[in-house]
């Protein structure tokens, strides 16, 4: 196997304390380096080993790859019509998810996969090298468990999502939907899942129905992770932090109860700021979790509705702007953050013994993803140890 040495960092995130400086562990005159797809080095550019093959980062910043803990990406249709008219002033209306559940029904698998790829390809040339897929358009058993074979080819972390919301079908029988999704569907699902998750949210799936799928999802082998207090109060959190789940997604909307259970317990709160950009909602409150002591994530909550990006850099940006991070922290909560709430030590990490997922920013520091907003920073990537 072929080694790599990437040398001339000028500022190497390693989010190592033991490695350098700060809970980043930044390393400056830095270098690493790659064998196969682990990293097997890090530490001054001095004195570095040789390698097989060498690239000299010039002076520029050097960070582990984004991990992506959540994320929308198996799906078809178009919904510009809607993102239009809500930012021309039109209220908001319920029920944008069914018009994305009958052209994901409607469209081929080789549509699904073809749209699904094209999306992580996007978010890798953006530097991200993990990235969460949850189900959630089919809401047929046939449907979920095509999304989640489609998802599981482009990643290991799937996520079981027949909970997203009542399927049309059921819009009556809400307890027989609950049935469904606790059986057949989760039968059908298991096999290509990690992880299962609930939109637990008014109009959605109330506590004690988030409570029984989540339960029944932990029997067959899942991990729970669970789409909490978005729109509002209510019991998503708290429910989240009693089954152990990795992560509550969202957070928007929480009470001090709320904050206490996150920072005492071992769920990551992920915040998903694209989703508040794209509905013009009120931002969640970073600072708020940080110094109660609860471990942040940063993801993009990629989907056609609510949040249509595939980009971390922009969520580091708005985080930093608009939730109250520092550029550190946001950065940390994008990598080593996402890791967490992935339950993942092999990623978000750049130190011996983990898999070669690395960024190169045309910037001599991360601090320039939210000091430059918007602007196409990812130079290279290295996923696994192969160049993107
Ligand atoms: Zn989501």
């Amino acid at each position: 196997m072929a080694t790599t040495l990437i040398t001339n960092i000028g500022s190497l995130v390693t989010n190592d304390p033991e490695l350098g400086a700060g809970p980043l562990g930044l390393l400056r005159d830095a270098a690493l380096v790659l064998d196969g797809d682990r990293i097997v080095w890090v530490g001054a550019a001095a004195s570095a080993p040789d390698a097989d093959n060498r690239h000299d980062a010039e002076g520029r910043a050097v960070q582990p790859g984004f991990v992506d803990s959540h994320s929308h990406l198996v799906f078809a249709g178009d919904r510009t019509a809607e993102f239009d008219a809500r930012m021309s002033g039109q209220a908001y209306q319920a029920g944008g998810i069914r018009t994305t559940v009958a052209a994901t029904r409607a469209a081929s698998e080789q549509q699904l996969a073809a749209n699904a790829g094209r999306l992580v390809g996007e978010a890798a040339r953006q530097g991200t090298t993990t990235i969460e897929i949850k189900s959630g358009y089919g809401l047929t058993v046939a449907d979920e468990e095509r999304a989640l074979r489609i998802a599981s080819a482009f990643t290991a972390e799937t996520t079981y999502l027949g909970a997203h919301i009542v399927a049309p079908e059921y819009a009556e029988d809400p307890a027989g939907y609950v049935d469904l999704v606790t059986g057949p569907m989760l039968d059908a699902c298991a096999p290509h899942a990690r992880w299962v998750d609930v939109f637990c949210e008014r109009g959605a799936f109330d506590g004690d129905q988030a409570r029984a799928i989540l339960t029944a999802g932990k029997a067959k082998g899942l991990i729970p992770r669970v789409h909490a207090n978005q729109l509002g109060h209510g019991p998503g959190v708290q429910l989240a932090v009693e089954l152990g789940a990795a992560s509550a997604d969202h957070c928007t909307h929480l009470t001090d109860a709320d904050v206490d259970a996150l920072a005492a317990g071992d769920t990551v709160a992920t915040l998903l700021p694209g989703a508040e950009f794209s509905t013009r909602a009120v931002y969640p409150d970073a600072r708020r979790l940080l110094a109660a002591g609860a471990r942040v994530a940063l993801s993009t909550d990629c989907n056609p509705g609510s949040s249509f990006t595939t980009s971390m850099p922009f969520c580091i940006a708005l985080a930093v702007r608009d939730m109250g991070m520092t550029p550190d922290e946001a950065l940390y909560a994008a990598t080593a953050g996402g890791a967490r709430a992935l339950r993942r030590s092999d990623v978000g990490v750049l130190r011996p013994g983990a898999r070669a997922d690395v960024v190169e920013l045309d910037a001599p520091s991360h601090v320039h993803l939210a000091y430059r907003p918007g602007v196409p920073l990812v130079r290279a990537v290295w996923r696994a140890g192969v160049a993107v």
